[in-house]
């Protein structure tokens, strides 16, 4: 019986002893390694990105006032502008504008402006009340009325930030392949465009993506005088339009649009996060 007592009070202190090593010293590091604690020091190896995000009003006091993100990321990189709501009946390119406002990118600048045109997106009508097609007037007139004048602030932003590349989010009822002319799954660009190749590359990596042929985008070139695309060529930067086709639920156009300004900025050499 003593023997076995002894026995217990000689392990008891050895066991308080290991005890006490193990929250002190070297101890506390045996301790975590065991527990697994250690794992929360370790350092990820993803790049550290920390782009900043602003705000600039614009029309400030007017019913057409709106904001324009400026995403910027800590490397330096091509700046590239993202365009929605152009057409207030038209919701996938801005719901799609609002998601790009939020996005991180590893280099270069991101200039987005989801609600271009607020009178009409409240109304849910392509024009603001009384006001002409905004896709219509670029480059825009300070002198002039207030759809004129939002043409000519957004024509100011592309002076003043010089993107390289502008893209525009539209929608369109039906699919140019279903009603050739209607517009819907495309990718417009200008005669004139410089980097045909950059589109071709957006369009191939997009519907790369799109199990159904019907659905993948089509190339279609020429776009309207006074458009906002129109007005960035002139303004120096190269410009496309993305129309998705209403026909499809709202949430798969949203994805389209995504894409398609996500492939861009890849082809550009710029990052999503
Ligand atoms: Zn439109």
């Amino acid at each position: 019986m003593f023997g076995k007592r002894r026995l217990f009070v000689i392990m008891y202190f050895f066991a308080a002893a290991i005890l006490m090593l193990t929250l002190t010293g070297d101890g506390s590091k045996a301790l975590q390694r065991m527990s697994g604690m250690n794992y929360s020091k370790v350092e990820l190896s993803a790049p550290e990105i920390s782009a900043v995000r602003t705000e600039v009003v614009l029309m400030n006091d007017t019913p057409w006032e709106t904001t324009l993100y400026k995403i910027t990321a800590p490397v330096k990189g091509p700046t590239v502008m993202v365009i929605g709501g152009i057409h207030g009946d038209e919701p996938a390119g801005i719901f799609a504008a609002d998601e790009v406002s939020t996005w991180v990118i590893d280099r270069g600048t991101l200039l987005v402006l989801p609600r271009a045109n607020i009178p009409a997106i409240k109304e849910e009508l392509r024009n603001a009340p009384g006001e002409a097609d905004l896709n219509r007037v670029f480059p825009g007139d300070f002198a002039a009325n207030a759809v004129d004048k939002m043409a000519a602030e957004i024509i100011k932003i592309i002076i003043e930030y010089e993107p390289v590349w502008v893209i525009d989010l539209h929608e369109a009822e039906y699919c140019e392949r279903v009603l050739p002319g209607a517009l819907g799954q495309s990718l417009l660009y200008p005669r004139k465009a410089g980097s045909m190749d950059i589109v071709e590359e957006v369009q191939t990596i997009v519907n790369r993506s799109i199990y159904n042929e019907d659905k993948h985008f089509m190339l279609l070139r020429g776009v309207v005088l006074g458009s906002a695309v129109k007005g960035a060529l002139l303004a120096g930067s190269e410009a496309m339009i993305v129309e998705t086709c209403e026909q499809m639920p709202l949430e798969d156009r949203i994805q389209y649009q995504l894409h398609v300004v996500s492939a861009l900025l890849y082809t550009l050499g710029i990052t999503v996060y």
